[in-house]
């Protein structure tokens, strides 16, 4: 379904661009070469409503506007500009999308980024370790191709007793090649290891109120405030107008979006296959158990059942696989 809604989407927008190109093309008296030269490239960094702040591939900021007919800009959209005479642009298309972003409101979601490719979960070490809550994170991010990182922030409050146990929360995670990261804002640890896993990404961070993921972005961006003025600069919105998403470059090489509000996440209207498919150790199994429609409940001859005896998969892993699943029959109609 998500892949369909998506594919759908980008075919709009390449009717869309189709149609503003033909449009300049007869604006320009047919000369292809002119019209299409004022067509640049860009990056939302931040949106307002239908005002977007679109960074030129030279770093100058443009506040834009986007044309109805071109749908919703998200922060991290790629987008075909045009600069308009009062020194803003106007977008003429949104570049197909590697991913997207949503916050769940009730039942709605609200996308929020575009074409993130790195997902920062972060926990608070002091908050008792639900392995329902990553595996459902874990999944969304499986299901768009979005690289997931694990990180265990306040390690600082733990003693060594409580650091064991998370360790030994942690342990089938990492076994399974997930990143996992203990951190400390207060004592600044674990932070390097965290740049490194951003080098070269656009990442998000994700977790409930009060982990710390305003503490570490602090941390990662010190330019953060210059950012802020600047957008709010060329926006010509108040400081604290804030975009519900802005995209900042970090020191070395990468991307933040920084999305206030994020802590919601996960498949959205995916099939029970594609859940499973979406567990590393469950995929190789899948349609080796004995009955084809085999729930993996207590059928005889279950290849999870059989790993699960043996501790190829664990106890929690598959009761996260059901309960996801579940979940999914719920909210799909
Ligand atoms: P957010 O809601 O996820 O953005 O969380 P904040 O960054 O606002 O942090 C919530 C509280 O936790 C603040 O009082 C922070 O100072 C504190 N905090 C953040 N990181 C750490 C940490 O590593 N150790 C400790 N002890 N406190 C932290
Ligand atoms: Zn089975």
């Amino acid at each position: 379904m998500a892949r369909r809604r998506l594919s759908d989407q980008q075919h709009k927008r390449i009717q869309a661009r189709q149609d503003s190109l033909r449009q300049q093309h007869t604006d320009a008296g047919n000369d292809v070469t002119a019209a299409t030269a004022v067509e640049r490239s860009g990056l939302v960094i931040a949106v307002f409503g239908t005002a977007l702040v679109v960074e030129e591939p030279d770093g100058a900021l443009r506040h834009c506007k986007l044309r109805r007919a071109v749908g919703r800009a998200l922060c991290g959209d790629r987008v075909l500009w045009q600069p308009q005479g009062d020194g803003h642009g106007v977008v003429l298309t949104v570049l197909a999308r590697r991913s997207e972003l949503a916050r769940r409101e009730g039942t709605r979601r609200k996308l929020m980024a575009a074409n993130i490719d790195r997902l920062i979960i972060v926990f608070s070490a002091q908050i008792a370790f639900n392995a329902v809550n990553l595996d459902r994170i874990l999944v969304g991010a499986a299901i768009q191709d979005i690289e997931p990182v694990i990180v265990i922030n306040k390690v600082d409050l733990l003693d060594d007793e409580q650091r064991a146990q998370w360790q030994a929360h942690i342990a089938v995670y990492r076994s399974l090649g997930y990143p996992v990261l203990f951190t400390s804002v207060a004592q600044r640890t674990g932070l390097e290891g965290l740049t490194r896993q951003l080098d070269g990404h656009t990442s998000i961070l994700l977790g409930a109120s009060g982990v710390g993921k305003s503490s570490l972005v602090q941390c990662l961006l010190p330019q953060r405030d210059i950012r802020i003025g600047a957008v709010s600069e060329v926006s010509g919105r108040g400081r604290h107008t804030t975009s519900a998403a802005t995209l900042y470059h970090l020191p070395a090489d990468g991307d933040l979006i920084d999305a206030p509000g994020l802590s919601d996440f996960g498949p959205d209207h995916v099939t029970a296959e594609r859940i499973s498919a979406a567990f590393p150790e469950i995929r190789p199994l899948l349609g080796t158990c004995r009955f084809r429609d085999c729930a993996h409940r207590n059928e005889p001859g279950c290849a999870l059942l059989e790993a699960m005896q043996d501790g190829r998969i664990t106890a929690e892993r598959l009761s996260s696989m059901h309960t996801l699943i579940a979940e999914q029959s719920d909210t799909a109609h």
